[in-house]
């Protein structure tokens, strides 16, 4: 197992559909141990193949609750189904979400309440989770990855204005930029 740089918003990983999986090997089950291991170390609540650079349709994820109880899991070429989004404009502190991809940065942005996701484990077997609230918004954001779409690029006005300073800032935006859990530390 090991921790993953990843790819920061500007690598073209980020920004191109992603493939689907076509069988379950050694290789994917190593891809899947270390996201697990990188997004715990980031720390993150959920972690797409494109961000650690490799173009699969395969997202991990793992969140507690305000009960505590733990949401975890892989989800191997998933399917994703979703509520209409209420119109509206998001509350910065209860709709902000954040990117391991753009670290150190967050802007509200409205999702669907709830979701439907369907995909494959490790061992290939289809199973489904219907999510609401936060977890929905993780499948949300982390299914979009799997598409090249960013949260930044859902971002309405003005934080859509906001979140391209903040990249062009930190020189961001083009190819070659990762950082290394455990390893950089982020200025928030
Ligand atoms: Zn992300």
């Amino acid at each position: 197992m090991a921790v993953l740089p990843i790819r920061i918003t500007g690598d073209p990983v980020l920004h191109t559909p992603a493939l689907p999986v076509d069988a379950i090997d050694d290789d994917v089950r190593a891809l899947v141990d270390d996201m697990r291991e990188t997004m715990l170390e980031a720390p993150g609540v959920g972690l797409a193949a494109p961000q650690v650079g490799v173009p699969l349709r395969i997202f991990v994820y793992g969140w507690a609750d305000e009960d505590g109880v733990e949401h975890s899991g892989v989800a191997i070429n998933p399917q994703l189904w979703i509520t209409p989004p209420v119109p509206g404009t998001p509350d910065e502190d209860t709709e902000s979400e954040g990117c391991l991809s753009i670290p150190g940065e967050r802007f509200p942005l409205r999702r669907a309440e709830s979701a439907l996701l369907r995909a494959m484990d490790l061992d290939g077997t289809h199973y489904e989770v219907e999510a609401h609230g936060w977890l929905a918004r993780i499948f949300q954001h982390e299914f979009d990855h799997l598409n090249g779409t960013l949260y930044a690029d859902r971002l309405g006005a003005p934080h859509d204005k906001h979140v391209a300073k903040a990249i062009r800032k930190q020189g961001w935006g083009e190819p070659g930029s990762s950082w290394l859990p455990g390893v950089d530390h982020l200025e928030d």
